[in-house]
Order: structure tokens, then C-alpha cells, then sequence
């Protein structure tokens, strides 16, 4: 039992704290279902940041998928080695894939024909031939939240079949370009299993008709989304998942590689922010804490759930609040209608499942300084990031002033 009270006595609060043998457990249930095939688990950094966390993940042996360069240079600083790389995004900039080529990553997820034309310009430009591996849009509902939903032709990531078909025959073509892998990656928070199944059959075909035109590829890069319980989903078992996938596999020697990012996180991590004051307004109960949808995003963006625990003496029956945060925005909410006893001056709320897409999706709105965040390890907890003060926030700005 982690000891929110004291934490919150010792850091203060808005505070996130992680529960890194949480994490570690669920990396290694994920990594064990894919055994009898090799495998690596890269970690989806934009899920949860922190250096510390991901030098969590890269002792464990984790790989690390990354967004934008600036996470590829936080995977390299945590630990992870550069051939465990791997750089994903709709939108790499000429530098972006400059950089990533310099690095040696394992390879970068390519997303566009144009992209395509980028990266081996570039390459060309550096003497380097560069490993890429093509983003399949599968065109297949996940059944997800709409704004995490990634594997329909409305979104905008990857591109169609024929199109990878053709940047293929291109890239194998290219002195400059090397294609080690195919990857999927259909959504957020997944729950069914079927939708998954389909795109990894559709593309395992496609990896089966590059081999007749001998085009061999060494890496089945499956994505993430691996969905987690909020509230009472439904979730997939990481041993059906892995199952689903390989059944896809049969008689095709390639490295499946995962990249988990919520499965990993999200139930590992815990937002603690104090009540400041309860009101009422009508008939309408608002609990006011110190934190905000600054510090957390997931409910304001998505209209998420997250299990709030309150620790209270009080002893008086439940009612329905709302609970809400300091920033000038109605959409400033972590829960609504939310069944909690009257709540005093100080008292601790626990937000649960906060440990993916929290901090890192935090902002400076209404100057606010961001959370500070802790990380909890058998016995030990130690302090991995300080809480933000003023005069960080303005350190870009008051140069300025003067001019
Ligand atoms: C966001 C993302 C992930 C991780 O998604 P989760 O739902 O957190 O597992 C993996 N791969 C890519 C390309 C992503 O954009």
C-alpha cells in the first residue's frame, strides 16, 4: 500500500507519483506473451516521459518508440540503446530526420510518400543509408474514442496498402534507404481484439506479397494501444493479444516488436492534489482542489474517467460533486456527479490511473508551475522531477522585458 498521505505531506501537492514495480510487472506480462518468437518491447515514451521512468523501462531491456526528436534524445539520455530506436510521427521535420539518421536509430517509421522522398534526400545528403520501416493504414475501426482512434483512412497517420506496396519497391530501390520494417498502429485504449487481429492479418499479407518480389523484411511492428482498465472496461489479455498477432505470423521469420505505452503506464501512476474548498452553487456541489486540468488533461480532452479516491476522516454520507480545478476554464473538471463524503480544507484526493498521458500532456496554462513527480521502488521513493517554480516559467521571457 503506497502511503498517498505522507507523500503528499513530503511533497506537496499537485504531486504524481509512480509505482515503478507496477510497471515493471506489466512489462514483463506483455514481453513474456511474445516468448518462442523474438521480440522487443519499445517503449511509447510519449506515454509517460520522465527520464527516470524510461530508464526504468531500459534497464528491464526495453526499447524506446519515439514521437518527435526530442524524445528520441531522452530515450538516448535514459539509457536506451540507439538500436532500440525507433522514430514514429506524421510530421518529421527535415531536421528531425536528419538528426535521427546521425543517431543510428534501429529504423524511422515513414508515413507519407513525401516523407518517403525527405528522408531519403537527406540520407543521400549525409552519405548514409537509412533504415526505414512504412506505417500501414489498415482502414480498420478500433472502436476507440474518436481522437485516439489512428487506423481509419479519416485519420491522418500512414498510409493505404498500395501506397506502402509502391514506397517499398522505391526504398528497395534507393542506395539510400534500407526497408527493415512494416508497421500498424490502429489506436488508443483497445479493448476488442478482432479489430487488432484484422490489421495484423492484412498486414502480414502485405509483408508475404514484398517477399514474392523479394522484398524481405526482418521487423512486424505491431504498434500500441493495448488497452487498460479505468473503470470497468473489458480489457485484452496481453497472453490473447500476443496470441492474435503470432496467428498472423505463421511461416515468417520477423522480430515482432510492441510498443505498449498506456498498458505500461497508466495504472502505475497516481495524481494527489488537496481540497482547497467545497461550494455550492443551486443545488450543484463543486469540490475545488489545487490541482488542474494543466496538471491533468485526460478528462477535460477525452471526458475520461478516473477512479477518485478521497482521504478523509469525515464520515458523512455520499453525495454527488463535482470536482474541479483552479483554472479559468469550465472544462477545468477530473470527475462529475462524483459520489464523495463532505470533504474538508486539505483533505487528499487520489486520482488514479494517471500515469500515462498525465504529466506529459500537462501545460503552463494560467502560469500555473507543473506537478513535481516521484517514482516509488520496493521501499525507496525518490523525487524524479521538481515541482516547477515561478521563475521557471518566465526564464524564456524576461531577457526580454527590457527591449
Ligand atoms: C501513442 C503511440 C503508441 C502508444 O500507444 P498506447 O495506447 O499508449 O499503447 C505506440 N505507437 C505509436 C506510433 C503511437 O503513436
Amino acid at each position: 500500500m503506497i502511503n498517498f498521505k505522507e507523500l503528499a505531506a513530503t511533497y506537496k501537492t499537485p504531486l504524481y507519483v509512480y509505482d515503478l514495480d507496477y510497471m515493471s510487472a506489466q512489462y514483463e506480462e506483455l514481453k513474456s506473451a511474445f516468448k518462442g518468437r523474438k521480440s522487443i518491447m519499445a517503449f511509447a515514451i510519449k506515454s509517460n516521459s520522465n527520464l527516470s521512468v524510461i530508464k526504468h523501462f531500459a534497464t528491464l531491456g526495453s526499447g524506446a518508440d519515439c514521437v518527435s526528436i526530442g524524445e528520441v534524445y531522452r530515450a538516448v539520455l535514459a539509457g536506451v540503446p540507439n538500436y532500440k530506436i525507433i522514430f514514429s510521427g506524421v510530421g518529421k521535420s527535415d531536421d528531425e530526420i536528419t538528426q535521427a539518421i546521425k543517431l543510428d536509430i534501429l529504423y524511422i517509421n515513414v508515413e507519407s510518400e513525401a516523407e518517403l522522398g525527405r528522408v531519403e534526400l537527406i540520407a543521400k545528403e549525409l552519405g548514409a543509408k537509412c533504415r526505414i520501416s512504412i506505417r500501414v493504414n489498415p482502414n480498420i475501426d478500433p472502436q476507440t474514442h474518436p481522437y485516439i482512434s489512428t487506423g481509419l483512412h479519416d485519420n491522418k497517420f500512414g498510409v493505404e496498402i498500395d501506397t506502402a506496396k509502391r514506397m517499398y519497391i522505391k526504398a528497395n530501390n534507393s542506395e539510400y534507404l534500407d526497408p527493415v520494417g512494416i508497421h500498424f498502429h490502429i489506436g488508443s485504449q483497445l479493448t476488442e481484439l478482432k479489430p487488432i487481429y484484422e490489421s495484423a492479418e492484412i498486414v502480414a499479407d502485405l509483408v508475404r506479397s514484398l517477399q514474392n518480389i523479394k522484398i524481405e523484411l526482418k521487423f512486424f511492428d505491431i504498434g500500441g494501444g493495448l488497452g487498460v482498465k479505468y473503470k470497468d472496461e473489458t480489457t485484452i489479455t496481453p497472453y490473447d493479444y500476443a496470441q492474435a498477432i503470432l496467428s498472423t505470423l505463421k511461416g515468417l521469420d520477423l522480430t515482432v516488436i510492441c510498443e505498449p505505452g498506456r498498458f505500461l503506464t497508466a495504472n502505475g501512476g497516481y495524481f494527489l492534489t488537496k481540497v482547497l474548498y467545497e461550494k455550492r452553487n443551486g443545488d450543484k456541489r463543486f469540490v475545488v482542489v489545487d490541482g488542474g486540468m494543466n496538471d491533468l488533461l485526460r478528462p477535460s480532452l477525452y471526458k475520461a474517467y478516473h477512479k477518485i479516491e478521497a482521504i478523509t476522516e469525515s464520515l458523512t454520507k455520499l453525495s454527488e460533486a463535482d470536482v474541479v480545478g483552479p483554472v479559468c476554464e469550465s472544462g477545468d473538471f477530473f470527475a462529475k456527479g462524483y459520489l464523495l463524503p463532505t470533504l474538508e480544507h486539505n483533505d487528499l484526493l487520489v486520482i488514479h490511473s494517471a500515469g500515462a498521458y498525465g504529466f506529459g500532456m500537462g501545460s503552463n496554462y494560467n502560469t500555473r508551475g507543473r506537478s513535481a513527480e516521484v517514482a516509488i521502488k520496493g521501499k525507496e521513493v525518490k523525487l524524479i522531477r521538481k515541482r516547477e517554480e515561478f521563475e521557471d516559467l518566465i526564464a524564456l521571457e524576461k531577457e526580454y522585458l527590457d527591449n
